[in-house]
This record gives structure tokens, C-alpha cells and sequence, in this order.
């Protein structure tokens, strides 16, 4: 609580009472501690992968390495640099959604198209790791009035994941269908699962299970906050199935009535 005491001044400036105000802050308080939280790993986030390129740098140019050590530490310093590009891309995208005064047109949109799209743009991050990459999808399905971009994005965010934790020989599989004036889309894989003590926490910015391996596949730790995001700006729903060393489903549900 935040207390605000006044005196009241009667005639003389004598003081005839004295007014107390108590303010619940406790919202407050707890919005600055998430802020400041935010700032803190975005910081740190940044401060990793530069750490890390200024040292390589830094060797290249005191020791002059051969010609092979000399291409090992350019390719880290890509990765690193493409590890930076990449939070910088999330970022900027959790901040536009977040900002309200951004403008997101909704059109007609066909999400078996979406889907087809996404399975084909990721089919050869699957095959590189023999997964089996399938789309279950009816004939058509209703138009979705939806934001085109953020319905990709909400896609390849959610097949990325099923594919970078699920191990070699899995399977993943999207699946779409409409039933009571709702779109269901649903991502099932048969990899590492969320312990379920950590699924209440998945979607929160930097969150992540296991901090090393998510680092390790390239993952930022933002992906599901801004799938998150994009869902509640469509007035959907995302839930969890998920069991440890089984897999994982992620099921979406969007009105398609506005
Ligand atoms: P990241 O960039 O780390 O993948 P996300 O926000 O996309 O960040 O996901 C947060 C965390 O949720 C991941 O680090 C991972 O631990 C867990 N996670 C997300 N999707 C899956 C999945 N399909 N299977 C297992 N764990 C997952």
C-alpha cells in the first residue's frame, strides 16, 4: 500500500484532522518489477551473443590463426550474429503487438493455404532431421477473418518448435478443422514434452524449459509470447497437452464469427 497523509488546516491554521489515503499498489508494483525483469533479460539476451563475437574478434586479430581455425570462428560469429538478428526480428514484432496504436488489417483467410505454405517453408529444416512433417486438413474450411502475416507467423512459430524439440525420426503434425463456429488449429509432435509444472510458464517472454538446449536450436525464448499475442488479438484461445518423453500438442481455437 501507498499511504498519503494530509493534515486538514482549520481556521488559524490550526490542524482539525488529518486525512489518510491508502492506495492499493500492489498492480503497480508488480507491472515495474515485470518491466524492470524484461529489460534485465533483453539486456542480457544482447549482451551474450556480442560477448561473444568481440572475443572471437578479438582472437583473430592477436593470433592470426590458420586458415581452418580462421573459418571455425567466422562461421560461430555468423551464428551469433544471426542469434542477434533474430532477437532483434522478435522484438520488434512483440513490440508492434503489444503497441495498440498499430493498425492490423484483417482480411478473408484461407488457413488450409497457411498451413500448406508453412509445411512447405519448413519441410527441409524437418527432412534435415528425418521427421515427418505431415498436414491434416479438410477439403476447405471456412474464411478466417484474420491478419495474414500474424497467421503465418502464429503457424511457423508452433511447427518451428514441434520440430526443433522433437528428436531425429519424429513426427509432427498439423492438423486444421472448423466446428461450432470455431477454427481449430492444433501442432502435434512426438517430442521432448513440457514437464507440467513448467506449462503454466511457457508463454511467457524468455521463458524457457531447458535455457541451454532452446540457445542451442536458436531459439530466442520469445516465440509463444508472440503467438500469445497474436491469438488474443484474434479473441482466440491456446491450450496445452503435453507429456514428458511423449510429445507435446498445442491446440488454438479462433471464433470465426466476429
Ligand atoms: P524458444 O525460442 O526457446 O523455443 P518459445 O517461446 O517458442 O521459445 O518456447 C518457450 C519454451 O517452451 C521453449 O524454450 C521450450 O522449452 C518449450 N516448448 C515450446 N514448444 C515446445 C514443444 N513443441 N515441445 C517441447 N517444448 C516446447
Amino acid at each position: 500500500f501507498r499511504v498519503q497523509i494530509a493534515p486538514i488546516e482549520g481556521i488559524k491554521e490550526s490542524t482539525v484532522g488529518v486525512v489518510a489515503v491508502l492506495r492499493d499498489i500492489t498492480d503497480i508494483r508488480r507491472l515495474e518489477e515485470m518491466r524492470k525483469e524484461f529489460v534485465g533479460n533483453v539486456s542480457h539476451e544482447l549482451k551474450t551473443p556480442l560477448t561473444s563475437i568481440k572475443g572471437y574478434v578479438e582472437t583473430l586479430l592477436d593470433s592470426e590463426p590458420d586458415k581452418q581455425v580462421t573459418r571455425s570462428f567466422l562461421s560461430i560469429i555468423r551464428e551469433e550474429a544471426n542469434r542477434l538478428q533474430r532477437l532483434i526480428e522478435d522484438l520488434l514484432s512483440l513490440s508492434r503487438l503489444e503497441s495498440k496504436f498499430e493498425y492490423s488489417s484483417k482480411e478473408q483467410v484461407d488457413m488450409i493455404k497457411v498451413i500448406n505454405d508453412t509445411i512447405f517453408l519448413l519441410g527441409e529444416k524437418a527432412r534435415r532431421k528425418s521427421i515427418i512433417l505431415e498436414a491434416d486438413l479438410p477439403v476447405s474450411l471456412p474464411l478466417l477473418k484474420a491478419n495474414r502475416d500474424q497467421m503465418s507467423r502464429l503457424m511457423i512459430n508452433l511447427v518451428d518448435n514441434a520440430i526443433k524439440y522433437t528428436p531425429d525420426a519424429g513426427r509432427v503434425k498439423a492438423r486444421a478443422y472448423n466446428e461450432d463456429e470455431k477454427l481449430i488449429l492444433e501442432v502435434e509432435d512426438t517430442g521432448l514434452g513440457i514437464p507440467e509444472k513448467d506449462l503454466p510458464r511457457i508463454f511467457e517472454r524468455f521463458y524457457r524449459v531447458d535455457k541451454a538446449r532452446s540457445r542451442k536450436l536458436g531459439g530466442t525464448g520469445l516465440g509463444l509470447s508472440i503467438i500469445k499475442h497474436i491469438i488474443e488479438e484474434h479473441q482466440g484461445e491456446i491450450s496445452v497437452e503435453s507429456k514428458l518423453g511423449e510429445g507435446s500438442k498445442f491446440i488454438v481455437e479462433l471464433p470465426l464469427k466476429d
